[in-house]
């Protein structure tokens, strides 16, 4: 499933990239990293967001006694779950708004964009130097473009059983970070009295893991040691924590001691509580050296801006990372044109958010172009589609080369006005909504704006005196 995309997409950019190189030698050497692929990342995305669900999920059956989550099972059973149903199950049976459902599934997407960009650039680091090895023996580019996909993906260690070393280090740590977050929240809707690690005691376990699971260490919930000890705990660390519910258990096997010596052992980025600090999907230090390295930093911080905006923003529209389907990007097109716009302007454009570009003179809409449909009550997350357009068309494009600054609260507070006021067709509640909307940016600067008598129409009724 997540795995085979994330395979065949890889295969296909380093064949890409190869082709590229035997039409013009010495290209190779100047990339860094392949071309960005949506659907891998999709893909890792909604395999992150189940793993995250299935966290929830495990953690709040309560009589389980033991919580498996090594081998390929469990990470196949999330995979059969079609992503909308696993979305379904989530309203049904977990305890979680849409609306913080929506800022964890952000979350996990930033994290499976991250991952899959920086393994976008480990991947041809590994093509180009397997290439020039067997270059440096004696062989030729146009030999090793004849390998098979397999051979290919063997030699890059995502083939074989459970999908190789890049899959079980890479793909295994963020899956298990996405679960382990998942059982954390769901330990807080269902406080348990305590906490126990629970390893696999077999020769892949690591010495902190064995030390910390044999026998295993069991705290009280909500006690200091799990703000540091929240598997996983290392990369490919495969140990998760079970709850206590019952008290008879407690007497049985009470609460241990932390191990000697345990924190010499502790893996940088790793370990922290997930909830309080809110920081289990954002880059490890490790991940930002390598995204430094194959320039894909500001690319990730962009998404990441996006992504942290939004929840300043106290609520969101529909995420950048959902894609819209054709019947949505023919909505959109038709609401335009009802509101007097040429879709000539506009550009459809996945993972973007939608604005309106200067230099370009083009509208470019992404997924937030629709509403969040999560009952939010911030005003700029229930603007219509058609509101969206008339602040991007008549708010921006008429004022195109404007000397104000793109983004200040100006700007956007002259779109919005000029959007509620000039666009034909649009409904009262657009109206009403986009001068609220023009209000707001003024007052998340701190200015304070003096209502016209236009505004107050608007706002309060043409009976307004
Ligand atoms: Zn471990
Ligand atoms: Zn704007």
């Amino acid at each position: 499933m997540s795995h085979s995309v994330v395979a065949n997409s890889v295969v296909k950019r380093i064949r890409g990239a190869l082709l590229l190189e035997e039409k013009s030698p010495g290209i190779l050497s100047t990339l860094k990293v392949l071309p960005a692929d949506i659907k891998a990342v999709n893909a890792t995305a909604s395999l992150f967001i189940k793993s995250l669900l299935l966290g929830i999920d495990h953690s709040l059956q309560k009589k389980q006694n033991s919580v498996k989550f090594d081998d390929s099972i469990d990470i196949e059973d999330i995979e059969e779950l079609p992503f909308e149903e696993a979305l379904e199950y989530m309203q049904k049976r977990l305890p979680v708004s849409a609306e913080e459902y929506y800022k964890l599934s952000d979350k996990a997407r930033f994290r499976a964009f991250t991952v899959a960009r920086l393994t976008d650039g480990d991947l041809l680091k590994k093509a180009k130097s397997f290439l020039e090895k067997s270059i440096a023996e004696g062989g030729t580019l146009s030999e090793f473009l004849k390998k098979t996909d397999t051979e290919l993906l063997g030699e890059l260690g995502l083939a074989g059983k459970g999908g190789g070393w890049y899959w079980e280090n890479v793909y295994r740590t963020n899956v298990q970070t996405a679960y382990n977050t998942g059982r954390a929240i769901g330990f807080e809707n269902v406080k348990p009295l305590a906490l126990e690690l629970v390893g696999i005691g077999d020769s892949r376990q690591t010495e902190l893991c064995r030390s910390l699971t044999q026998p295993p260490v069991r705290r009280p919930y909500g006690d200091e040691f799990w703000e540091l000890y929240w598997p996983p705990l290392h990369f490919s660390c495969r140990t998760t924590v079970r709850a206590i519910y019952d008290p008879a258990e407690l007497e049985e096997e009470p609460i241990t001691n932390i191990p000697d010596g345990i924190e010499k052992h502790r893996a940088k980025g790793f370990g922290t509580y997930p909830i309080d600090s809110d920081t289990w999907w954002d880059e490890l230090p490790s991940m930002k050296r390598r995204a430094v390295a194959y320039g894909i930093q500001s690319e990730i911080e962009k998404v990441r801006k996006i992504i942290t905006n939004r929840q300043m923003a106290n609520g969101m529209r529909r995420s950048i990372f959902i894609p819209l389907t054709e019947e949505e990007k023919q909505f959109v097109i038709k609401e335009a044109e009802a509101i007097g716009i040429d879709k000539k302007y506009l550009v459809f454009k996945e993972n973007h958010a939608t604005g309106y570009s200067d230099e370009r003179n083009k509208i470019f809409i992404g997924s937030d172009i629709f509403p969040s449909n999560d009952k939010s009550t911030h005003n700029r997350d229930n603007l219509s589609v058609r509101a969206v357009l008339a602040h991007e068309y008549y708010g921006h494009k008429v004022n195109k080369g404007t000397k104000i600054p793109q983004g200040t609260w100006n700007d956007e507070f002259r779109a919005s006005y000029q959007a509620a006021k000039n666009a034909p067709n649009l409904t009262q509640e657009d109206r009403y909504r986009l001068i609220l909307d023009a209000l707001d940016r003024a007052k998340e600067a701190g200015i304070i704006i003096e209502k016209n008598d236009f505004m107050k129409e608007i706002l309060y009724g043409k009976s307004y005196d």
